[in-house]
């Protein structure tokens, strides 16, 4: 770390009480040492997809490193190859050259069923179109990674239940997709995402389909929680707004990484736009308070009398194998539809 920003950081430190972002980037700070190792290394990755005789290069060699807790950002044009990375990030595409590793296991190599389970143990999604499934209430959409694990109805229902009062849908629990604004149908998606406090939280232009206000309430939900959670959030976008938010940004061209950004010193920190952290809560678009706000510390470890449930990388069971398959085929379609269409 160069020396300017140490003594930047120094400046924030001394200062009475030491505010949430300094707080961030001291944790910023420690993650970039070298004695925090980093979760996702990816070395000389390629994918050509081939269409008939015509070959697409979507990613032409990129390396990367991704660090606990850090807050990425891939953008890019329409095209550039962000999804298809973030895709083999997920493992849901294999990479046509060029290796993965995610917790020291090269995902590029595992089988469907095993990284079907390092999925649902790892790694949370949020997609442009919400990917609700249309017959379920909100609170059985949420409740839907836990079942896979093997959680127990009563409990998952009541983590359900915490999760969607921690988006501001407490009075929405029923509603099923079809009956509610896409600002919520997200919310419940963002639920869904962060319910088994996965240590990994891919979001495919999660605000792709949203106005301005809503997006802003979105992408502060999300960074909020995986602050607080301290999990890792790769957020794809063609948006520089929502880029802002990131702690690092990888800027796609062409299937490579046209460059790199350390956007720690001007990234948007939840609560500190437009409303302060110190006022009333958010209240979003239906007018409904965000319970988000006043979480703190910890959403999930929030004080409650009730039994927690340990992160989902600790309950999976040898039932969720078999449950595996069905959550594989729900986020194969999921993503497949997401691919191909084109963000608006
Ligand atoms: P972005 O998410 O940045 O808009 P994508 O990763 O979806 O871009 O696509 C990168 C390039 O790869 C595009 O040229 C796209 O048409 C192509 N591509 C993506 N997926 C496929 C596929 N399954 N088959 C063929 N070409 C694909
Ligand atoms: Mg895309």
């Amino acid at each position: 770390m160069p020396e300017t920003e140490r003594e930047d950081l120094s400046v924030i430190g001394s200062s009475q009480s030491l505010s949430l972002r300094a707080a961030e980037q001291e944790q910023n700070r420690l993650t970039n040492e070298k004695s925090v190792k980093p979760i996702i290394t990816i070395k000389g990755l390629t994918k050509v997809f081939t269409l008939g005789r015509e070959k697409v290069i979507a990613l032409n060699g990129i390396d990367l490193q991704i660090y606990p807790n850090e807050i990425v950002c891939l953008l890019g044009t329409s095209g550039s190859g962000k999804s298809t990375l973030l895709n083999m990030l997920a493992g849901l595409e294999k990479p046509t050259k060029g290796s993965i590793v995610i917790y020291g296991e090269r995902i590029d190599k595992m089988s469907e069923r095993k990284l079907a389970i390092f999925r649902q143990k790892n790694m949370g999604f949020v997609f442009q179109s919400y990917n609700l499934l249309p017959n379920l209430s909100a609170i059985d959409n949420v409740a839907l990674p836990l079942s896979f694990a093997g959680v127990k109805k009563k409990v998952r229902n009541k983590r359900a239940r915490k999760m969607l009062k921690l988006v501001g849908l407490g009075k929405r629990m029923r509603h099923k997709p079809t009956q509610m604004s896409g600002g919520q149908q997200q919310r419940v998606g963002i639920a869904r995402a962060f319910v088994g406090t996965p240590k990994i939280v891919f979001a495919d232009e999660p605000t792709g389909n949203l106005d301005t206000k809503t997006t802003i309430e979105i992408m502060e939900m999300m960074v909020r929680m995986a602050r607080e959670n301290r999990q890792t959030l790769i957020i794809v976008t063609h948006d520089i707004e929502i880029a802002a938010y990131a702690d690092t940004i990888y800027h796609i061209s062409d299937g490579k990484i046209s460059s790199v950004e350390d956007n720690r010193e001007k990234q948007i920190v939840p609560g500190k736009q437009g409303h302060d952290a110190n006022e009333s809560p958010p209240v979003s678009s239906d007018n409904q308070p965000q319970d988000l706000s006043q979480a703190s510390p910890g959403i999930i470890a929030a004080a409650e009398s009730e039994p927690e449930i340990p992160p989902i990388g600790e309950i999976i069971t040898q039932d969720a194998e078999k449950e595996a398959e069905e959550i594989e085929k729900i986020l194969e379609k999921s993503d497949m539809s997401e691919i191909h269409t084109e963000e608006k």
